[in-house]
């Protein structure tokens, strides 16, 4: 809803193309919203592989080692996609932990790495969080695309981070510790911590 102008510009241009089946090239076009959301959740993802990577070096916990690997499946998912759509990668394929180029996520994972330095069951509230955060950003990306390949694509982070959730749940349950969603409602943190894991299409 950033800008209505390109928005309405998009509009007129695919309408002012004929009705049949889409080329190829059509296919390619994507909203500046689009590619602005698509950028961001490459690093999102990242940035959730790194805070798990680095507390799993604190903590020696597998449930961090493991989440973090499935987080590298995910910033490949969205390179992949970026890909189809001729996006380069800001980071170029970077592996360094705690790079982006994002300043928002610069910050944020400054902030969560304090966190996890804090303590073990502070580290499964940052887990709760940052899923927490992206499962509701991923139901926003997933209303603003009418690409049915982005879609698909941020369904199966979204089914990730559910995954990751109730991982996160169960340890922080374990260590008598609870965690209040913020971003996504009570009801909907409650129908994932009740309900049991799932098949995501990768990981
Ligand atoms: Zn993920
Ligand atoms: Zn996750």
């Amino acid at each position: 809803m950033k800008s209505t102008l390109i928005t309405t510009i998009f509009l007129l241009l695919a309408f002012s193309s004929c009705q049949e089946s889409e080329s190829p090239s059509e296919q390619l076009i994507i909203s500046a919203e689009e590619r602005q959301t698509l950028l961001f959740t490459r690093e999102e993802e990242k940035l959730a592989h790194d805070v798990y990577v680095y507390a799993f070096d604190k903590y020696g916990l597998n449930v961090f080692q493991n989440i973090a690997n499935s987080e590298s499946s995910h910033v490949l998912s969205v390179l992949s996609v970026m890909e189809t759509y001729q996006i380069q990668d800001p980071l170029s394929g970077s592996t360094t932990l705690g790079e982006f180029t994002d300043p928002i996520l610069i910050d944020l994972y400054s902030e969560l790495i304090r966190r996890v330095d804090l303590s073990l069951n502070e580290s499964f509230l940052v887990g709760l969080f940052i899923e927490d955060l992206y499962i509701s950003d991923l139901e926003n990306a997933i209303s603003e695309t009418d690409k049915l390949n982005i879609s698909a694509l941020y369904a199966n982070l979204e089914c990730g981070s559910k995954n990751h959730m109730r991982a996160f749940y169960d340890q922080a349950t374990a260590n008598g510790i609870t965690y209040t969603p913020e971003f996504i409602s009570q009801s909907e943190y409650s129908s994932i911590i009740n309900s049991p894991k799932t098949g995501c299409n990768a990981n």
